[in-house]
C-alpha cells in the first residue's frame, strides 16, 4: 500500500525533505513547485513508512486506503509520464541548499547499516569531504528494514536498494560482518584513526512485560527475527495454538498477529523461507487475541494496519483494550481482574529498547544513549542516530531527518563550535 496527497495540500513541502524514497513532488527548484496547487507522491516508489503524514501540517498526506479514490489517481497520473527518481544519487545529486564545506572530519566512521546508519552516511557525504567507513556486525545492508519489516511488505524493504547505491559511493567503504566493539581504540576513544563516529546501533531487544511465566512466551524480536530469516534465528516455542495471545497495540503486534494469522495462499506469496513458511502453515494457531493497556484511542498502531489485519482476518482476531496481564501459565494469560484467557501461545510486543554500547553512558529507562541533538553527552567525538538516539519508535522516515540533526551537530562541532553534548 502507499500513500497520497488529497486537494488539502498546503505545498509548504515539509514531507519532501522526509521521504525517504524521494517519491514526492514537485519539490522546491522543480518546474510546477510553489505554482501547483498540491504535491503528489508516485505509488511506484513510495514504501508506506508514512513519514509524510506524520509531518504534514494539513492531514493532506494518507494512506491510499483511506484517500478518496480521485486523490489516488491524480497522485498516479501525475507521475504517469515521468520517470522514477532514485534517492540518494549522490553523484547526480546538486544539493541546492547545502554548504559542502571542505573542513572538518577526514574519517568518520558509521557503526550500523540500518536506515539511520545509512541515512548519517548519505548526509556526511552531502554535507562533508570526509571518507565513510560503514561497519554492520551483519552481512547485510538495510537494519531492522531486513530483519524487522513484515514479509508481507516487499514494497518497504525496496529502499535496501537505495542503500546498496549509497555503500558503491567512492568515498564510502563498506565493512559487513563487523562488530564495533571488535574495533582498536585510539585516542580520546574513537575507534582507531577515526575523528568521528555516529553509532546507528538501534535498539531491537525486546521491552519484556515483567510477569510470572514470561520466560515461556515468545517475545517480537525473537518470533520477527525467526519469520524474516535472520541467521542463527529460531522460532523459541511451538505454535499449538489454537488461541494465541498477542500483547501490544502497535503496528509491531499487528504484524505478528497478520503473520500467524495468514493462510496458505497468503504465506506462498510471502519471502519465506521455506522452513518458516512450513511451520506457519502447520502453526496451530487459529485464533489471536490482541491485548492493549489502554483504550482504542491511545493504540499506537495506524489506522491502515488495522485494515489489513481485519482484511487477512478480521473473523479471526479479538481486540481487547485496558487489560493487565499479570501471569502466563498452562491454562493461558491471567490479567489483573483474576480473567484468565485461555490459550497455547503467548507474545509480546510492547516496544523495543536499546542496550548499553561500550564507553559510552547509557539511559537504562528510556534504553537510549543520552545526547544533545545526537552529540553523546560528555564523548567528543561520539554521536547516535536513529533508534539508540531517541528510542525505538518512528517508522524508516524518521530517521531520515533524525540522523540529518546528528550530522549538522557533527559538522558544527567539528568547525570549532561547541558541541552540545560536551
Ligand atoms: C518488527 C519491526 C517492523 C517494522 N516495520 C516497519 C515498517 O513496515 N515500516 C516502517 O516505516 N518502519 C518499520 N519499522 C521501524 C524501522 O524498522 C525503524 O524505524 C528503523 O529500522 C530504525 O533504524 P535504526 O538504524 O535506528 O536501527 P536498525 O534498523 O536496528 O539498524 C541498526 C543496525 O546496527 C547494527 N549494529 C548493532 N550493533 C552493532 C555493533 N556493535 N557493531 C556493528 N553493527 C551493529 C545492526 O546489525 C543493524 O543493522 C519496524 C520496526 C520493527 C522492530
Amino acid at each position: 500500500m502507499t500513500f497520497a496527497i488529497s486537494g488539502d495540500c498546503c505545498s509548504d513541502a515539509s514531507c519532501v525533505a522526509v521521504c525517504p524514497m524521494n517519491s514526492i513532488h514537485p519539490s522546491p527548484g522543480e518546474p510546477g513547485f510553489g505554482t501547483g496547487a498540491s504535491l503528489f507522491i508516485d505509488p511506484r516508489t513510495c514504501i508506506d513508512c508514512g513519514a509524510c503524514a506524520d509531518i504534514c501540517p494539513v492531514d493532506a498526506a494518507k494512506p491510499a486506503d483511506s484517500s478518496a479514490a480521485e486523490d489516488v489517481q491524480r497522485n498516479a497520473e501525475y507521475f504517469a509520464e515521468r520517470q522514477p527518481l532514485q534517492a540518494m544519487d549522490l553523484d547526480s545529486w546538486e544539493p541546492p541548499t547545502y554548504q559542502v564545506w571542505g573542513g572538518g572530519p577526514r574519517r568518520v566512521l558509521v557503526v550500523g547499516a540500518g536506515p539511520a546508519g545509512m541515512y548519517a552516511t548519505r548526509e556526511l557525504l552531502l554535507r562533508t569531504t570526509a571518507e565513510v567507513t560503514v561497519v554492520d556486525r551483519s552481512q547485510h545492508l538495510g537494519g531492522l528494514v531486513r530483519c524487522g519489516v513484515a514479509p508481507d511488505h516487499p514494497q518497504t524493504k525496496q529502499i535496501i536498494e537505495n542503500f546498496e547505491r549509497l555503500v558503491r559511493h567512492r568515498r564510502v567503504h563498506w565493512r559487513p560482518g563487523t562488530d564495533a566493539a571488535t574495533l582498536r581504540s585510539g585516542p580520546g576513544g574513537l575507534p582507531d584513526g577515526y575523528d568521528a563516529v555516529v553509532h546507528a546501533v538501534g535498539a531491537r531487544q525486546s521491552r519484556r512485560l515483567g510477569i510470572t511465566g514470561e520466560d515461556a512466551a515468545c517475545s517480537a524480536e525473537d518470533f520477527v527475527a525467526w519469520y524474516n530469516g535472520r541467521p542463527g534465528a529460531s522460532l523459541p516455542v511451538e505454535l499449538v495454538g489454537p488461541q494465541a495471545v498477542v500483547v501490544g497495540n502497535g503496528n509491531v503486534a499487528l504484524d505478528l498477529a497478520r503473520l500467524l494469522l495468514s493462510d496458505e495462499e497468503q504465506l506462498r506469496a510471502m519471502d519465506l523461507q521455506r522452513d518458516v513458511r512450513r511451520v506457519l502453515s502447520a502453526s496451530g494457531v487459529k485464533k489471536v487475541v490482541l491485548l492493549g493497556r489502554r483504550g482504542p484511542d491511545e493504540a499506537a498502531y495506524t489506522e491502515s494496519a488495522l485494515r489489513e489485519l481485519l482484511a487477512v482476518a478480521g473473523d479471526r482476531v479479538e481486540l481487547r483494550y485496558h487489560a493487565r496481564p499479570t501471569a502466563w501459565t498452562s491454562a493461558g494469560l491471567t490479567l489483573g481482574t483474576g480473567e484468565t484467557i485461555a490459550a497455547g501461545n503467548l507474545f509480546t510486543a510492547i516496544g523495543f529498547e536499546g542496550r548499553p554500547i561500550d564507553g559510552l553512558p547509557f539511559d537504562a529507562g528510556r534504553g537510549i544513549v543520552p545526547n544533545v541533538r545526537g552529540a553523546v553527552v560528555g564523548r567528543p567525538g561520539h554521536y547516535v542516530a536513529g533508534w539508540i538516539k531517541r528510542g525505538a519508535r518512528g517508522g524508516i522516515g524518521v530517521n531520515k531527518a533524525c540522523a540529518q540533526e546528528t550530522v549538522m551537530t557533527l559538522v558544527s562541532s567539528s568547525r570549532g563550535v561547541a558541541s552540545p553534548g560536551s
